[in-house]
C-alpha cells in the first residue's frame, strides 16, 4: 500500500524537540490530553449528528476506550468520534494551527524554563511523545468511507497511508511506550491517572479488561461537571475542568458556577485565568467559552455569548433556551443569546467588584493580567460603564508623592481631589515611567495634585468616549488650559498666606513671545505663558478642542490620520533659558541667537513628547552653533 512521508511544520519539530528534552515532571499527562481529545472528537461528532443524523450509523453511544498489552508495550485509546481524513491528520497533527503558537513556541526555546512554561501550555497530541518512542494514530472520518493511518516517531516526520483496518468510526492511538514508562501499562496507575485529571469528562472512559472473566471498568463520573450539585464537586475536579475545556494549564483565579431560571435558564461554569495567555491580543483568537445547549455542545466560537471586553474567561454556558438544532450562523443576532450575554457580563463583573471590595491585593493581579481588557469595555458597552469605570485601578503620581498604592481607583482619586479641583487629570503615554517625568506634570507635581498615568493603548480610546466620573470630567494634563490657577486660588482662599501664582507678564517676556510667534509661523498654533511647567523651559500641549496629542500618534502610527494639528508651545517664564533670552530680544545683533534658540525650544518639547523631528538636521546645526557660541564666549 502506498505510504507518504511527510516533513512536520518547523514549529512542529521544535515543540516535539523541546517536550522529548525536557524532564517534564508530570508525564502523566499526556493521558489527560488524549482523553481530552477524544472527548473532544465525540462532542464535535454529536454536534454534527444534530444535522446529520446518519454519521451516527448505529453506533450513538460514545465512549472512549484504554487497552494495555504488556508484551507489545503498548498502550492504546480509542474514541469513536468524529475521526480525521487525511487532510484533518496533515493539519491537525502536522502543524500548529493555535494562533500565537509559534511565537510561544519561540519563548519557549530561549528560556531555559521550557518545562515549567509546558506545564502552563499544555503541548496537546505532542504530549503523547514523553512517554512514547512511536504513536501510531489509526482513523477514520465519520460519513467517509477511507481510513487512515498516521505515524510518527517524533523526529521530523511522520507517514499517512490508508488504512482498511482503522475504525469503523473515530480515532485509535497506539502508544509504544518508552523504556522506563512501563508504568502506564498497569491498571492501577491509568485509574489514578484518569481519576485525577479525566473524572469530568461527560464520555464514559473504559478501561478494558485483560481476563475473560473481569468486566471493563468504567474510571470516570461520566457525567458532564456542570449538572452536578457543586457540594460534589472537588476543587481539583475543578480545576482539571477548567484545564480541559480552557486549553490552559495554570490555576484559575476566579470560578463562578450558577443556573439561572426563570425567563432564561442556564448554567454557567465559568472561570477567569491567573496568567495572561499569550494570544489575548492576537486578532483571529476564539473566544474561551463553549456553549452547550441540553448538554450537547454545540461550538466553542460564538462570539456572541460573551462581550469581546471579557475574552479571558474561560468555561462552558449550557442552555436550555435555544434549539438544539441550532445553526452556528442562527446564533449570530440572536434575541436570547443576547440576553445571556447581559445576563453573564453583569454577573462576572459583580464578582470582580466583590473582589476588588474584598480581596484588593488579588485583585490587582487580576487586573494587571486583563485590565486593559476589561478597559475596552468602557467605550464597548455603555450600560456597565459605571461598573467598570468602579472595576478600573491606574497608575498614579499619587505613589511618588507618598500617597497611593501602585494602582489605584478612581474612587480614590476623587477622595483626594484638592478643593477648587474640577477634573480628574490624566496623561497618556507608551511607558509609565516615561510619563511620569513629563514636564506638563510639573505643575500639578507641585501643587500636589495627582494625575493619572495611562499607558495602554486603550486609554486613548476610551477616553474620548467617556466623559466623566461621577460627575467629574476627565482632563488631559496636555491639553488646553491647565486651570491650576483654579485651585490655587481654592487653595489660597483657605489658608490666606497662599501664594499668588498668577503669572505676571513683563514686557520682555511679551515681546520674547511675538518673536518666537513669529519665528516658528505655521509650526505652532501659539506660543503663551505655562501655568504647567516649574523646571523645564517649554512643552508642547493640544489645544482645548484638538486630539490629545498621544492619540493622534498612535492614529498616526496605525495609519487611520495622515496629518497632524499644530500645537500649542507653552513656556515657563521663570526658567534662567527663557529669562535669558528674554533679554536678548532689541540687543543688537541678538536676533540671530534668539531664532535658532527659538527653534531648538520647540524640537527640545518635541523629543520630550516622543514625536519625530521634522528636520533633525537643522536640530543638530542650531545645537552646534549655539553650543559652540556659548564655549566661545566662556572661554
Ligand atoms: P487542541 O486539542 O488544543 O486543539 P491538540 O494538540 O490536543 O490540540 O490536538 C490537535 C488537533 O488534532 C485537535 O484540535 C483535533 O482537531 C485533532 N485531534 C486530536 N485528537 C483527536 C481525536 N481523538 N479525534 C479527532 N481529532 C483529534
Ligand atoms: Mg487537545
Amino acid at each position: 500500500m502506498k505510504q507518504e512521508e511527510l516533513k512536520f511544520e518547523a514549529e512542529v519539530s521544535r515543540l516535539l524537540d523541546i517536550v522529548a528534552h525536557s524532564l517534564y515532571s508530570e508525564k502523566e499527562i499526556f493521558l489527560r490530553e488524549l482523553v481530552s481529545n477524544a472527548s473532544d472528537a465525540c462532542d464535535r461528532l454529536r454536534y454534527a449528528a444534530l444535522t446529520q443524523p446518519d454519521l451516527l450509523a448505529d453506533d450513538s453511544g460514545f465512549s472512549i476506550r484504554l487497552k494495555t498489552d504488556p508484551a507489545a508495550r503498548t498502550l492504546t485509546i480509542v474514541d469513536n468520534g468524529i475521526g480525521m481524513n487525511r487532510q484533518d491528520l496533515i493539519d491537525n497533527l502536522g502543524t500548529i494551527a493555535r494562533s500565537g503558537t509559534a511565537a510561544f513556541v519561540e519563548q519557549l526555546e530561549s528560556k531555559a524554563e521550557g518545562a515549567n512554561l509546558i506545564g502552563q501550555f499544555g503541548v496537546g497530541f505532542y504530549s503523547a511523545y514523553m512517554v512514547a518512542q512511536k504513536v501510531e494514530v489509526s482513523t477514520r472520518k465519520a460519513g467517509e468511507a477511507e481510513g487512515w493511518r498516521w505515524a510518527s516517531d517524533g523526529q521530523g516526520a511522520f507517514t499517512i497511508a490508508e488504512d482498511p483496518e482503522a475504525p469503523a468510526r473515530g480515532t485509535r492511538i497506539v502508544l509504544h511506550l518508552r523504556e522506563g514508562d512501563e508504568e502506564y501499562l498497569d491498571a492501577m496507575r491509568i485509574r489514578q491517572v484518569v481519576s485525577t485529571y479525566s473524572d469530568h469528562i461527560a464520555v464514559p472512559v473504559v478501561l478494558e479488561s485483560r481476563k475473560e472473566d473481569e468486566p471493563d471498568e468504567t474510571l470516570n463520573a461520566a457525567s458532564a461537571l456542570w449538572t452536578r450539585p457543586k457540594s460534589e464537586i472537588t476543587e481539583e475536579q475543578y480545576k482539571e475542568f477548567y484545564h480541559h475545556v480552557g486549553h490552559t494549564f495554570d490555576e484559575p483565579w476566579l470560578r463562578l458556577h450558577f443556573k439561572a431560571e426563570g425567563m432564561l435558564e442556564y448554567t454557567g461554569l465559568l472561570f477567569i485565568p491567573s496568567s495572561k495567555p499569550f494570544d489575548l491580543f492576537h486578532p483571529d483568537r476564539k473566544t474561551g467559552i463553549k456553549l452547550y445547549v441540553k448538554r450537547v455542545f454545540i461550538t466553542d466560537d460564538c462570539s456572541e455569548l460573551v462581550p469581546s471586553y471579557l475574552r479571558f474567561l474561560r468555561g462552558i454556558v449550557d442552555t436550555e433556551d435555544l434549539p438544539l438544532n441550532i445553526s452556528r450562523e442562527l446564533l449570530q443576532n440572536n434575541p436570547r443569546l443576547a440576553k445571556i450575554r447581559t445576563a453573564l457580563s453583569k454577573r462576572v463583573l459583580s464578582e470582580l467588584k466583590k473582589k476588588a471590595e474584598k480581596a484588593p491585593e488579588d485583585y490587582v493581579k487580576f487586573w494587571e493580567a486583563f485590565g486593559p481588557v476589561l478597559k475596552e469595555g468602557l467605550y464597548e458597552d455603555s450600560n456597565q460603564r459605571d461598573t467598570l469605570l468602579s472595576l478600573a485601578r491606574f497608575r498614579s503620581t499619587a505613589k511618588e508623592q507618598g500617597a497611593g498604592d501602585d494602582l489605584v481607583s478612581l474612587a480614590d482619586y476623587v477622595a483626594r481631589m484638592k478643593p477648587g479641583q474640577e477634573a480628574i487629570y490624566t496623561i497618556t503615554g507608551d511607558n509609565p515611567e516615561v510619563l511620569a517625568k513629563s514636564p506638563q506634570l510639573e505643575g500639578f507635581a507641585a501643587k500636589g495634585i495627582e494625575v493619572l498615568l495611562l499607558s495602554d493603548p486603550v486609554d486613548d480610546f476610551w477616553l474620548t468616549s467617556v466623559p466623566d466620573y461621577e460627575g467629574k470630567p476627565f482632563k488631559s494634563v496636555t491639553r488646553g488650559a491647565a486651570d491650576l490657577e483654579k485651585v490655587a486660588k481654592a487653595e489660597s482662599d483657605k489658608d490666606s498666606e497662599g501664594e499668588e501664582t498668577a503669572k505676571e507678564a513683563s514686557p520682555a517676556l511679551d515681546a520674547l513671545i511675538a518673536f518666537v510667534k513669529l519665528t516658528l509661523k505655521d509650526q505652532v498654533k501659539d506660543v503663551r505663558v505655562s501655568a504647567r511647567l516649574t523646571s523645564s523651559p517649554v512643552c508642547l500641549v493640544a489645544d482645548e478642542g484638538d486630539l490629545d496629542m498621544h492619540l493622534e500618534r498612535l492614529l498616526k502610527q496605525q495609519r487611520q490620520l495622515d496629518q497632524s494639528s499644530a500645537r500649542i508651545l507653552e513656556i515657563n517664564p521663570d526658567h534662567g533659558l527663557i529669562t535669558a533670552l528674554a533679554g536678548q530680544i532689541g540687543q543688537e545683533g541678538a536676533g540671530g541667537v534668539v531664532e535658532d534658540a527659538a527653534w531648538l525650544l520647540l524640537d527640545q518639547a518635541r523629543i520630550i513628547e516622543g514625536e519625530a523631528l521634522p528636520d533633525p538636521a537643522a536640530f543638530s546645526r542650531r545645537l552646534s552653533a549655539l553650543v559652540e557660541k556659548g564655549l566661545m564666549s566662556g572661554s
